[in-house]
């Protein structure tokens, strides 16, 4: 009798699991809850929304609302049962998180081919036919040292610090230059200028931001892990200027001098799409980081796909160890599945644990495992933590992930219309050329 261990029933975990049972396999689902806590959720339930309890934008205009668009084709538990617990919040789907997560439970508990089993997995389970590991952020000490022997050590992070990812269709290229220090390497940095003036306006308000409180669990994380941004400014006016923010081996080729100040954008893919400030990692609000990072004159107008932040996080180096169908380059039989794979947020890790599941599914009708087309968002973001990088730090849903159109469309709204038509358009032909057939609530 074929047989699949899903590792954590959170948001990941419940996707998978549902849709291997609903395709008529066995799984044993092993959730550490109520036995042992995580230190951010309360409750026994699956699924739980740990923090606010909205699973984002409604909008197809937006990332979490076009990625949402898929996950209804492919099928979601998550959404139907957040569809039948919402409760009013404008533009976004937000759930009464209690009853929700109570029924993503029950749903599971109760399905005839799921056996529940409360308990901590401290090793991987290798007799099973698949494995989905999906413990989340938050994984377990134990199973997270079986992870890295799984991984190599070096693969497997225990906290993120994201800097602030823009795109660059939004850029303003007139307000700095592409070039690397001391002209080293292949001028894939944009360096955007700040004269004294711009670099004392900058700073005042880097000091006056307003920070995100920390918490408990977290402090120890933030004193080992690289400074906020804001934090190496509080050490001195001229602190920024040698580290992050410094001009040294830059020459302006518009002046032929050396700026003032600078602050890097590193291209974050291939495609060139994502550009990511260098070093900015931070811990300010996110309406603060935009207030403040668009007083970079090159950022004025930027749209930031992605804001900066500084957790407690565990996840793996995906772009070594992952392939783009989930599936562990090392033992194709393990798959990750959530946010330990490296994507971000309720709606991503469900995603992710609807295509861990569906892939499992392929595999034991004896069908090649699906590998989702770019153009769409869960494509596009699969695409993007299991691409060759030197470091993956987690990424949520947005646009940039996309690849261009094939023609310039300068009108941001628009252009994001057009993209999300275009993944939709592609996500429905591709199923039905796989011919999946999903599972309607
Ligand atoms: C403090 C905090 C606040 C957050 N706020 C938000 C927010 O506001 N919005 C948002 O979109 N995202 C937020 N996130 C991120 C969000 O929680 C994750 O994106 C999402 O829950 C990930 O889903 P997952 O299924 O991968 O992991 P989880 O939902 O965390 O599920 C993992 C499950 O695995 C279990 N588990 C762990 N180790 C083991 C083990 N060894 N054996 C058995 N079971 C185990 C855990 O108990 C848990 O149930 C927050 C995260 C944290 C930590």
């Amino acid at each position: 009798m074929v047989k699949v261990a899903v590792i954590g029933a959170g948001l990941a975990g419940s996707e998978a699991s549902f849709k291997i049972a609903e395709a008529g396999y066995e799984v044993d689902l092993f959730e550490m809850r109520p036995k042992k806590m995580t230190p951010a959720h309360k409750t026994p339930y699956f699924a739980e929304v740990v923090c606010s309890n909205s699973l984002g934008s409604f909008e197809v205009g937006t990332g979490s609302g076009l990625l949402k668009e898929e996950m209804r084709l492919l099928g979601s538990l998550v959404l139907s049962v957040a569809d039948k617990y919402k409760v009013p919040a404008g533009g976004a789907l937000a759930v009464d998180r209690v009853k929700f997560s109570q029924e993503i439970t029950s749903i599971l508990e109760n399905h005839p081919n799921i056996n529940v089993i409360r308990e901590e997995v401290k090793q991987i389970p290798l007799n099973y036919d698949y494995v989905v590991i999906a413990t989340g952020p938050l994984t377990s000490e134990d199973l997270s040292r079986e992870i890295q022997k799984l991984t190599g050590s070096e693969y497997l992070y225990f906290y993120d610090a994201i800097a602030p990812t823009v795109d660059a269709e939004t850029v303003d290229y007139s307000k700095g230059f592409w070039g690397d220090r001391y002209s080293k390497g292949s001028g894939d940095y944009f360096n955007c200028v700040l004269t004294e003036e711009e670099y004392e306006i900058f700073y005042n308000e880097l000091l006056k931001g307003e920070q995100v409180p920390l918490k408990d669990f977290e402090r120890a994380v933030y004193f080992e892990g690289c400074l906020p941004i804001e934090e190496i400014a509080r050490r001195g006016k001229q602190t920024l200027l040698y580290g992050p923010m410094k001009p040294v081996g830059l020459i302006d080729p518009r002046t032929g001098k050396q700026p003032f100040a600078v602050v890097q954008l590193r291209k974050e893919n291939l495609e060139g799409t994502l550009l990511s400030l260098v070093g900015f990692q931070t811990k300010l609000k996110y309406p603060e980081q935009k207030r403040i990072f668009r007083l970079i004159p090159a950022l004025k107008d930027a749209t930031f796909v992605r804001l900066g932040s500084i957790h407690r996080n565990t996840f793996i180096q995906s772009q070594k160890v992952l392939l783009p169908t989930l599936q562990l380059k090392s033992n194709p039989k393990i798959l990750f599945a959530g946010q330990i794979t490296g994507v971000e947020g309720y709606v991503a890790s469900s995603a992710t644990g609807i295509l861990a599941g569906i892939n499992i599914v392929r595999m034991l009708e004896g069908k090649e495992p699906i590998i989702v087309p770019k153009e769409t968002m869960l494509g596009g973001l699969v695409n993007y933590i299991t691409t060759e990088k030197e470091e993956l730090q987690p990424m949520n849903p947005n646009f940039a992930l996309l690849p261009p159109l094939d023609k310039k469309i300068k009108d941001k709204r628009k252009r994001k219309e057009l993209k999300a038509k275009r993944a939709i358009e592609t996500m429905k032909s591709f199923l039905e050329k796989e011919k999946i057939l999903l599972q309607v609530h």
